[in-house]
């Protein structure tokens, strides 16, 4: 039984929000066969197999508070007992208590009869006290029209929206840390992710590719339906090289890869763009270079660890999984050719002047253009 995340409080929306998450778990537990029935206040999902694996497949769906893993009998109190002292005994305890909800009315015992009939029950049988007020565990009896629904132990689910929910948003992915996590709370919140690379080979490796690749495929295990797509960005990268301030490389470089995201992000109908930039951790990171670089859009840029310390970035990093890949040593784009004192604080004119000594109209065009799909199996390389 799932307890619904924060989408209990959308009114009317929550319809739409129930029907999806219903789908992203099917979808997430497609190796198992599932019967999944919900109403506004609970989702049920049936399963003939319920192990380990299903567990942890279950928390990384996002939209679940919690669940329960219940047991479900026929409405009879001499089966309510024996199904109850069963179940309680799995666990140790010294100190517990039983709440009853009876939604079935025409169950002939109230619920408080109930919950003291199975109590008496229990500790007939077993060397335990009651405790209504901190008690070590909490037996649960539903009797619903249908059946009735025992369980003990809740299971803290992700939270968050059920992913789509809020529609599409377009990741810039790096091989660092922060992206993937920016990725991670983008689709906590409801945000279908598609995710754009930018490679410069040969000056990047297609390892570093496949870094990124794999980052995905970890961060699938939260939504399953990420895609990738890759900008050749070699050209342009050397004409910025050739023709540009070096101090104002990376600024350039950036104002670069925004415009060709916010293109892309267009043509994919992504409503946003979210990256993992992080105020002061590098040079085009100061309040002063993200006002310069974001000026040529007007696309939304969502920068979800902007304001973390680096210590909690790598605390959620590992939390995810997502860590002991990120710190793989491959070059990434933006940290080939880096001059040795990148501009801190740019000018939005002097930006402009040095764009003007190539095409970059036409560059980011091309650029455009050339961007490409890569699958996110991880047995598949389709460069081989
Ligand atoms: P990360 O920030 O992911 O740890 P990083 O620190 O190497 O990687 P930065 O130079 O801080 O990356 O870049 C800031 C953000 O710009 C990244 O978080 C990412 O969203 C985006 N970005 C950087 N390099 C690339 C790239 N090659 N392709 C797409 N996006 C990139
Ligand atoms: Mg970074």
């Amino acid at each position: 039984m799932i307890k619904y995340g924060e989408l209990t409080t959308k009114g009317d929306n929550r319809g739409t929000f129930i029907k999806l998450l219903a789908e992203n778990i099917k979808n997430a537990m497609s190796d198992y066969k599932l019967n999944i029935t919900y109403d506004f206040s609970r989702m049920f999902i049936e399963s003939n197999i319920i192990d380990d694996h299903f567990i942890k497949k279950l928390k990384n769906v996002f939209g679940i508070h919690s669940f329960v893993i219940c047991k479900k009998i026929v409405s009879d109190l001499d089966v309510i007992k024996n199904e109850a002292l069963k179940l309680i005994q799995e666990d140790d305890f010294k100190t517990f208590k039983v709440e009853t909800k009876r939604s079935n009315k025409k169950f002939p015992i109230q619920s408080m009869e109930v919950s003291r009939l199975i109590g008496a029950h229990i500790l007939k049988n077993t060397n335990s006290k009651v405790d209504v007020h901190n008690p070590d565990i909490v037996l649960n009896i539903e009797i619903r029209n249908e059946m009735t629904l025992i369980y003990t132990k809740e299971i803290l689910g992700s939270g968050g929206y059920p992913v789509g929910v809020q529609g599409k948003g377009l990741l810039m992915i790096s091989g660092g840390i922060d992206s993937p996590v920016a990725g991670y709370l983008s689709l906590k919140r409801g945000i279908a992710l598609e995710c754009l690379y930018f490679e410069a080979i040969p000056h990047t490796s297609l390892d570093a590719r496949e870094k990124v690749k794999k980052l995905l495929n970890i961060l699938n295990e939260y939504s399953g339906n990420i895609k990738l797509y890759i900008v050749p960005f070699t050209k342009l990268q050397e004409e910025i090289y050739k023709n540009c301030d070096p101090t104002y490389n990376i600024t350039i470089l950036r104002r670069m890869m925004y415009r060709i995201a916010t293109g892309f992000a267009r043509k994919r109908n992504c409503k946003i763009i979210i990256n993992g930039e992080n105020i002061g951790q590098v040079a085009s990171q100061t309040l002063n270079s993200i006002s310069v670089i974001n000026n040529v859009t007007n696309m939304p840029i969502i920068r979800p660890v902007v304001c973390f310390d680096k210590s909690e970035i790598i605390e959620l990093a590992k939390k995810i999984n997502t860590y002991e890949t990120s710190i793989l040593p491959y070059e990434d784009c933006c940290t080939i050719f880096v001059p040795k004192h990148p501009v801190i604080n740019p000018s939005l004119e002097k930006c402009e002047i040095e764009e003007s000594k190539l095409d970059y109209e036409l560059l980011v065009k091309e650029c455009i253009n050339s961007i490409f799909k890569v699958e996110l199996n991880e047995n598949f390389k389709e460069y081989l």
